[in-house]
């Protein structure tokens, strides 16, 4: 369900910046999606729809780049994809680990005209 706040807020920035430069319509926003936000882009999309209509991001083309879960060892430094529920450095077998990336929720940029 939390989508559909995620989806309101990016909407929102994304309507502030085409104000910004006094664009009249958004062509394309380009998002950022970490693996482990959880967020599916079928969702985003379908809110997306529904909460832009009558704005300027009406009928813009979303495009998705899903970042996926890395990690890196404490105890040997690999940095690595992490698996699902695989909590374990693939090295070493350590499992001292830090996410590196795949918390990423963003808008990178918006094409407008
Ligand atoms: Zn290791």
């Amino acid at each position: 369900m939390h989508e559909l706040a995620i989806t309101q807020e990016m909407l929102d920035l994304v309507l502030a910046e085409a104000d910004k430069v006094g664009a009249k319509e958004v062509g394309k926003i380009n998002l950022v999606i970490g693996e482990m936000t959880g967020v599916v882009e079928e969702s985003v999309q379908f809110y997306f729809n529904f909460l832009s209509k009558d704005t300027p991001a009406e009928g813009a083309n979303l495009s998705f780049t899903m970042v996926p879960t890395t990690a890196r060892c404490r105890d040997c430094d690999k940095v690595f994809e992490l698996a699902e529920f695989d909590w374990a450095c693939p090295d070493c077998g350590g499992n001292s680990l830090q996410i590196t990336a795949g918390k990423e929720l963003f808008v990178e940029s918006i094409e407008v005209e």
